[in-house]
């Protein structure tokens, strides 16, 4: 199932896509309410049988030719427009991208890691999937790209085993982990160059767990100007998704609606020779196989 944020007529809403994917079922027309994603997130965590209760009267609606509104009627807005906290992010968590990274800057990236290394990233707005990434020049010189599986938790983790990880998952999104290499190598920690304004674009939809296998193994790429940049696997996270949050959950409670971000393969701007930054007019597209596009200009 895939659960969107959408504006229509002025108003934004949350809905699930119909199976064939042409229409949208806002949650009132399923007997739900709910103000936001985040809100619904809630609900779902709070009653764990909402989820499935929604996917039958969702597949219900799909035998109704007049019920839910057509994709191209709407706009589809970041699922998760308003974070409720920083996004969780991984660093150097596929093996090639560790190689590109040091060698564009050793002392920043270089050196061997027993644990993972987590940062986060502040999100004021996510970026929408078609929305643009406003380039201000003045600060950044050294735009780039970074395609992730983002996990969105379910509901409240606190010391969760790897067995029981996936349990904990609603389901998974893409983001772009836009950063400015110049800002985030200048500052000895990467929060700043990874939180400016209009640096997560987030989407196209959240979707659901259970339409994946456990790890999900999927193709991972992106795109600059219809030039093929990223593409590799799932299958090469460093740290896997149960070993993440069993370890984090050890530590802190992860809540309902949090956000980790995978980490990136290789392939972005910065690993190549000479690096290839963005430029305004660059169209950026991240794709994650059963998940969708993520398509975003720089302007
Ligand atoms: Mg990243």
């Amino acid at each position: 199932m895939k659960l969107a944020t959408f504006r229509y007529k002025d108003q934004d809403l949350v809905g699930i896509l119909s199976s064939c994917e042409t229409k949208v079922y806002p949650l009132s027309t399923l007997g739900l309410h709910a103000m936001d994603m985040n809100d619904f997130i809630d609900q779902t965590a709070k009653d764990g049988s909402l989820l499935g209760s929604v996917a039958g009267k969702a597949s219900k609606l799909d035998a109704t030719e007049e019920a839910g509104l057509l994709l191209s009627d709407v706009q589809l807005l970041s699922p998760i427009p308003f974070p409720k906290q920083d996004i969780i992010c991984l660093g150097i968590n596929y093996a090639a991208h560790a190689v590109e990274s040091a060698r564009f800057a050793k002392d920043d990236f270089g050196g061997e890691r027993t644990y993972p290394l987590y940062f986060s990233k502040r999100v004021n707005e996510a970026v929408a999937p078609k929305g643009v990434i406003h380039m201000d020049e003045k600060i950044m010189t050294a735009l780039d790209y970074e395609v992730e599986l983002a996990v969105v938790i379910g509901r409240d983790a606190k010391n969760v085993s790897p067995e029981n990880a996936f349990d904990y998952i609603l389901g998974y999104t893409i983001l772009n982990d836009v950063t400015d290499r110049t800002v985030q190598t200048r500052h000895k920690q990467w929060y700043f160059g990874k939180s400016l304004d209009n640096f997560t674009p987030i989407g196209p939809y959240i979707v659901t767990e259970d339409c994946f296998e456990r790890p999900p193994v999927l193709k991972i790429q992106t795109t600059v100007n219809d030039e093929l940049r990223q593409n590799s696997t799932t299958a090469d996270l460093i740290f896997g998704i149960p070993y993440v949050i069993s370890e984090l959950s050890a530590g802190m409670t992860l809540k309902a609606g949090t956000i980790i971000a995978t980490g990136t393969p290789e392939g972005v701007g910065m690993g190549f020779q000479p690096p290839r930054f963005l430029s305004k007019g660059d169209k950026v597209v991240c794709t994650i196989e059963g998940i969708g596009d993520l398509e975003n200009t720089i302007g």
